[in-house]
């Protein structure tokens, strides 16, 4: 299936009050198991490649494309999506190569120049039909809006949507990232309320730390793009883990990956129908 546009994806989710799973893939066998996982739930998928991810290879084209491959083999609607690139010639590069939506996030510069980067980012993008998520900065916030303790403002919000043009806002809402238990606390009212005071779907970073009863209460608040990287990648290497300590002999990288990937898999299934997005592939 051609790669898709997050952009009805998302606008079918927030009326219909489900979310949209947005999975992290560093490894060629993430990304199989994230579409295997889509798949089975009959769920649309947002596949994302992080500017960690391509520091980490080196560059962006060899994960890109390998992406990108998969997604359009996908038999449900995939969406493959940069993430968290802070560097706007990553976002070019991106574009160049296809990618149908990028997260921009100047969150760490301060409020007028992310403003103002971000808008020339959408200008760029929509040029080329590629949409945008965005975060709003925080002063004083090195993490930004992930910054345990911040909130984002309604109000706030709802004025740099206009500024800026963007697709999708990223929000503070007690979540942060790369949390090992799931014991965040989300506030569900201030979901609710920016939900009500912006005019485009909300994304949750950090949902590794959020457990499975509020994954499906948030997005019934107007929650859409949940994102969820660090627990997929514990459940892929305690699989590997465990493969390796029952076979110490092991040598082919397959037999260790190739569990690991299944588990990972299995693991997206589920998540995509504690979000609500089970069966929705064939609705859009
Ligand atoms: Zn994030």
């Amino acid at each position: 299936m051609p790669l898709a546009d997050p952009r009805p994806i998302l606008a079918a989710a927030r009326s219909g009050r489900y979310g949209v799973g947005a999975f992290n893939t560093t490894l060629l066998e993430h990304g199989e198991a994230l579409v295997a996982g889509a798949e089975a739930a009959g769920a649309p998928l947002i596949m994302q490649v992080s500017e960690n991810a391509v520091r980490y290879h080196g560059g962006l084209r060899p994960i890109a494309l390998a992406t990108l491959a998969l997604a359009e083999a996908a038999t449900v609607p995939v969406v493959v999506h940069l993430d968290h690139a802070e560097d706007v010639d990553l976002v070019h590069q991106a574009v160049d190569l296809g990618f149908t939506s990028v997260m921009y996030d100047g969150s760490k510069l301060p409020d007028d120049e992310n403003r103002a980067t971000t808008r020339r980012v959408v200008e760029h993008c929509h040029a080329n039909g590629v949409a945008v998520e965005a975060e709003l900065g925080e002063v004083g916030g090195k993490d930004g809006v992930h910054a345990p303790g911040v909130r984002t403002d309604p109000q706030d919000a709802r004025r740099f949507c206009a500024d800026t043009g963007v697709d999708s806002l990223a929000v503070a809402v007690g979540t942060s990232h790369a949390m090992a238990s799931r014991d965040a606390v989300v506030d569900l009212d201030l979901v609710a309320a920016i939900a009500e005071a912006v005019p485009v779907p909300l994304v949750l970073h950090g949902s590794s730390g959020v457990d499975d009863a509020t994954l499906s209460t948030v997005v019934t608040r107007g929650m859409t793009k949940v994102n969820i990287a660090t627990h997929l990648n514990k459940v892929f290497t305690r699989a590997v883990r465990e493969r390796l300590d029952a076979d110490p002999k092991v040598m082919d990288a397959r037999k260790y990956v190739a569990p690991a990937r299944d588990a990972m898999a299995a693991e997206v299934e589920r998540l995509l129908g504690v979000l609500g997005a089970r069966g929705t592939a064939a609705r859009l």
